[in-house]
């Protein structure tokens, strides 16, 4: 299966975008900016989206996919996020005070989304893709997700603090092919990061050393565009040759 990155970024700027990731044609995971990098004709067929939490820069686009999709979909798009992510998400966004409530239009009979729980530590499968989730360190809590598609598991984590059991699980996958992991900030915002739920190159150095001696690619997102600079040349002197900073437009097959 492929992953395509259609934004990867930690903030919103001309240089970056904010998550989105599409796995396969059908399967979006993270709306940060999938309506303004992808085809309307490409939006229409996403059938599922994966969210990991509810914060803006990762749910933002579901706002403009909705409108984009409205007549060009005989179904609703199924939004995946854990119970509070979704009432957040409904409280919050689609609450008809900042923007329409998509799962009562252009009906209720006949919605354009619709929201739907992720199994408590369930598996949830989309065809060939199987989703397991792991809950991760984060202000008002987040989703790490397990993509396995046949024989092998990407690990994706898009806002992390340091949580022992994400590295301990991936490290017990026989088929871990790719990990996909945050480093918000550079190592002198150590204290920014320990508050806000984000890691540092030193502490994805630590968590790395969890994952153990595993020989796979570690693709770096979500750096947050004023720290950019500084956080590569950190990432650079771990001297860790699994380690990789993602773009938007790369695409990863496992
Ligand atoms: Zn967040
Ligand atoms: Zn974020």
């Amino acid at each position: 299966m492929k992953l395509r990155v259609l934004g990867c970024s930690g903030s919103e700027s001309p240089t970056g975008r904010s998550p989105s990731f599409l796995v396969g044609d059908h399967v979006l995971l993270e709306a940060g900016s999938v309506a303004s990098t992808l085809s309307l004709e490409d939006q229409a067929k996403i059938d599922h989206v994966l969210l990991s939490h509810a914060h803006l820069d990762h749910v933002k686009d579901l706002a403009f996919l909705a409108e984009n999709v409205i007549h060009r979909r005989d179904r609703p798009v199924c939004i995946h996020g854990d119970a509070e992510c979704l009432s957040q998400i409904r409280a919050h966004l689609f609450n008809d005070i900042i923007w329409p409530d998509f799962t009562k239009v252009p009906s209720e009979e006949d919605p354009v989304l619709k929201f739907q729980p992720l199994p408590n530590d369930g598996l949830l499968e989309i065809g060939d893709l199987k989703v397991e989730t792991l809950a991760v360190e984060h202000p008002g809590g987040c989703l790490a997700f397990f993509l396995r598609s046949r024989n092998s598991t990407l690990v994706y984590s898009g806002d992390t603090g340091n949580t022992i059991a994400l590295w301990e699980k991936a490290r017990e996958l026989s088929n871990l092919s790719g990990f996909i992991v945050e480093t918000s900030f550079s190592n002198e915002m150590e204290e920014l990061a320990e508050v806000s739920g984000h890691l540092t190159p030193r502490r994805l150095s630590s968590g790395l050393e969890r994952l153990g001696p595993v020989d796979i690619p570690v693709y770096v997102v979500h750096i947050k565009n004023s720290e950019e600079r500084k956080v590569v040349s950190e990432l650079d002197a771990l001297e860790d040759p699994r380690i990789r900073v993602l773009e938007a437009g790369t695409e990863i097959d496992f």
